[in-house]
C-alpha cells in the first residue's frame, strides 16, 4: 500500500516500557519490578478518585458529557478563565495534535528546543510542517530569538523540560513572547509545572495572565504527571476563545470517557495530594543529587519529577538501561534523544533505595 509521503519520515513513538512486558521478556515477578521510567505519580491517584470510579461502573453504557462540563467548569475555577478558554483532550498529546491539524500546512515553520518531547516533531511531521531547533540542550530563549527571522507558524515552549528538567522563568518567557509575531502560535507546555512551582514560585506560568497578555498563546496542562491519572488520558489546553474553537473543530466527539472525566474533577479537588507528592518528589530528588554526587555522574538540576543523570564519554547509558533491567529497574534511556544519559522518575522512597543499590551494583 502507498501512503502519504509524510509517514516515510517518521519514526514510531517509543513509549515507556509497560511492567507486563519486562515480566515476560526476563522472567521477573511483576510485584519486583520497579518503573521510574514514564515520569507517573509513584503515590499513585488521589483516594478520593477511586471512590468518584466505583460509583461510576454503573453508567458505562452511556455516552460521555461531550461538553465536559463538570471538568471545564473546575478548570475554569481553579485557573479563573471561562470555560470558552478550554479544549480537553485524550492527553496533553491530543491537545498537540489538534494545535498541528488546526494551524500547520504543509512547509510551515515550527520552532522546538533541541531536547525536547519527541511527540512536536512528530505530529508536525503529519502535516508536512519542517521543525527547526535551538542548538543547546537546556531552553535558552536567546537561541528561539535568533530563530524567529525563520518565520515559524508555531512554537513549543515546554517548561519544566521533559527529557532535561530545566525550566524557565516567568518572566523571561514573557519578555520573550513580547518579541514573537501575533501571527505566530506559542504553546507552553507545563506538564509538569505543579513541580516547578512548587520549587521556585518564579518558574510558574498561569494560564490566565499568560493567555492576556499574549492572545497568540495556549498553555497545555496534563492530568499524567503530578495528579498520577496517566491510564485515564486526560490533558487541557487554555487559550483565548478564537483559538478553543478551531481546535474544537478537530476534536471527535467523545474524546474523553466518563471514567476519565471524573477522574481528573475528582483529581482537581484534592490539592492536597499534589502538595505531598511534589514535596515528597523534591526531598527524594535530593538524595538522588547527592548519589550522584558520589559516584561521580552529572546531573541536570531538575523542577520536574524526574532526574536526567548525564553520562561521561566512558560509559554508555544505552547498557546501564539495560543492566538495570535484567534487574527488574526500568529507567528511560535518552539515546533517542542523541543523549549519553538516563532519565530516572522520583519514585518512593523504598524505590529511590533500590535504584541506588542496583546501580552502585552495576556502576562499580
Ligand atoms: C507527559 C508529558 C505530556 C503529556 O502527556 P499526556 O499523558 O498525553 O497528557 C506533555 N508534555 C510533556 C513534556 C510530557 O512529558
Amino acid at each position: 500500500m502507498r501512503f502519504r509521503k509524510e509517514l516515510e519520515k517518521i519514526r514510531i513513538y517509543e513509549a515507556g516500557k509497560p511492567i507486563e512486558l519486562i515480566a515476560r521478556d526476563y522472567s521477573v515477578a511483576e510485584n519486583e519490578i520497579i518503573k521510574v521510567a514514564s515520569n507517573e505519580n509513584p503515590f499513585g491517584t488521589s483516594p478520593k478518585v477511586k471512590a468518584k470510579i466505583a460509583e461510576l461502573i454503573g453508567k458505562m453504557h452511556r455516552y460521555p458529557d461531550d461538553g465536559c462540563y463538570a471538568l471545564k467548569t473546575a478548570l475554569a475555577e481553579k485557573y479563573s478563565v471561562g470555560g470558552g478558554n478550554i479544549v480537553i483532550g485524550s492527553g496533553s498529546d491530543q491537545i498537540f495534535e489538534f494545535i498541528s491539524h488546526a494551524l500547520l500546512e504543509r512547509g510551515d515553520v515550527v520552532l522546538q528546543n533541541k531536547i525536547t518531547f519527541a511527540m512536536y516533531a512528530i505530529y508536525s511531521a503529519q502535516i508536512g510542517a519542517v521543525t527547526i531547533t535551538t542548538d543547546t540542550n537546556r531552553h535558552d530563549l536567546r537561541a528561539f530569538e535568533k530563530l524567529l527571522a525563520k518565520n515559524p507558524r508555531l512554537i513549543y515552549i515546554c517548561t519544566p523540560s521533559n527529557p532535561y528538567g530545566d525550566a524557565l522563568n516567568k518572566e523571561e518567557v514573557f519578555a520573550f513572547l513580547d518579541k514573537v509575531s501575533a501571527q505566530t502560535l506559542v504553546v507552553i507546555d507545563g506538564a509538569y509545572m505543579e513541580y516547578a512551582a512548587f520549587k521556585d514560585p518564579k518558574k510558574r506560568i498561569e494560564p490566565k495572565e499568560l493567555i492576556d497578555r499574549f492572545p497568540n498563546t495556549i498553555y497545555a496542562g496534563t492530568f499524567s504527571k503530578a495528579y498520577g491519572l496517566g491510564g485515564m488520558r486526560v490533558g487541557y489546553g487554555i487559550a483565548q476563545e478564537d483559538i478553543i474553537e478551531a481546535l474544537h473543530k478537530i476534536r471527535a466527539p467523545f474524546n474523553i470517557t466518563t471514567l476519565s472525566l471524573a477522574a481528573a474533577s475528582e483529581a482537581l479537588s484534592d490539592g492536597e495530594f499534589v502538595a505531598k507528592s511534589a514535596e515528597h518528589n523534591f526531598r527524594e530528588m535530593a538524595r538522588y543529587e547527592s548519589f550522584a554526587r558520589e559516584i561521580g555522574l552529572e546531573y541536570e538540576p531538575s523542577y520536574a519529577n524526574f532526574i536526567t543523570l548525564l553520562f561521561p564519554q566512558s560509559r554508555s547509558a544505552s547498557e546501564a538501561a539495560n543492566a538495570l533491567l535484567k534487574r527488574g529497574m526500568i529507567a528511560r534511556d535518552l539515546k533517542s534523544y542523541d543523549l549519553n544519559a538516563l532519565r530516572v522518575t522520583i519514585g518512593l522512597e523504598s524505590e529511590n533505595d533500590r535504584f541506588f543499590k542496583l546501580f552502585r551494583e552495576y556502576w562499580r
